[in-house]
């Protein structure tokens, strides 16, 4: 009987050891290899309105962005009517992809109005059409024009604003909104009264 019940302790405490140790072990284990957590990718598909050009590009993996991605986005987001290219703030395509995945369309296809625009082209557009301003940030690379087909803009206007990452403008007579990275800021061009606020 003595025999027996020393037997079992002995297994018990064989038991025991390795979990102990483990137990022990356990505050120094290291987190696990980046190269098993799985990668998230940051994608956009995009199409250009002036000129009928479509991109579906992965522009950022993780916290970095990747520099062939984004020089093809600042190539299709080039000023249309010069061919000039500026490069782009990537915080917009942030913002791109996070009002999409608000709206309930992650990944779904943005039609792109205007992207970059160089100063004198903002100047023509400003002599021939309202609502355009002196130093709008597109001459600077920092704002974008869109609407997305299936979308209400009125929708996607109000998810912009609940993003609260930069300025938002809404052009409800040409159905586009306006995000850009600079402050925090909102206006509505030519607006009813009740659309003026962005409540
Ligand atoms: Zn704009």
């Amino acid at each position: 009987m003595q025999t027996s019940r020393c037997i079992w302790v002995s297994s018990a405490f064989l038991f025991l050891v390795p979990l102990a140790c483990a137990l022990a072990q356990s505050p120094e284990v290291s987190p696990q290899p980046i190269t098993s957590r799985g990668t998230h990718d940051y994608r956009l598909r995009l199409y250009n309105t002036h000129t009928a050009e479509r991109i579906d590009v992965v522009y950022r993996r993780d916290d970095t962005y990747i520099p062939e991605a984004l020089a093809k986005l600042d190539y299709f987001l080039r000023d249309h009517r010069t061919g000039d290219v500026r490069h782009f703030d990537p915080r917009l395509y942030d913002i791109l992809s996070d009002l999409i995945a608000s709206v309930g369309h992650p990944g779904g296809e943005i039609d792109i109005v205007c992207g970059y625009r160089t100063l004198s082209t903002n100047e023509s557009l400003r002599a021939h059409t309202t609502g355009v301003a002196k130093n709008s940030l597109h001459i600077q690379a920092e704002a974008i024009d869109l609407r997305m087909p299936g979308v209400d803009t009125l929708k996607l206007r109000k998810a912009a604003l609940a993003l609260a990452r930069g300025g938002v403008g809404y052009y409800p007579h040409s159905n586009f909104i306006h995000v850009d990275v600079g402050r925090i800021r909102q206006w509505c061009f030519d607006c009813p009264a009740n659309l003026v606020s962005g409540d």
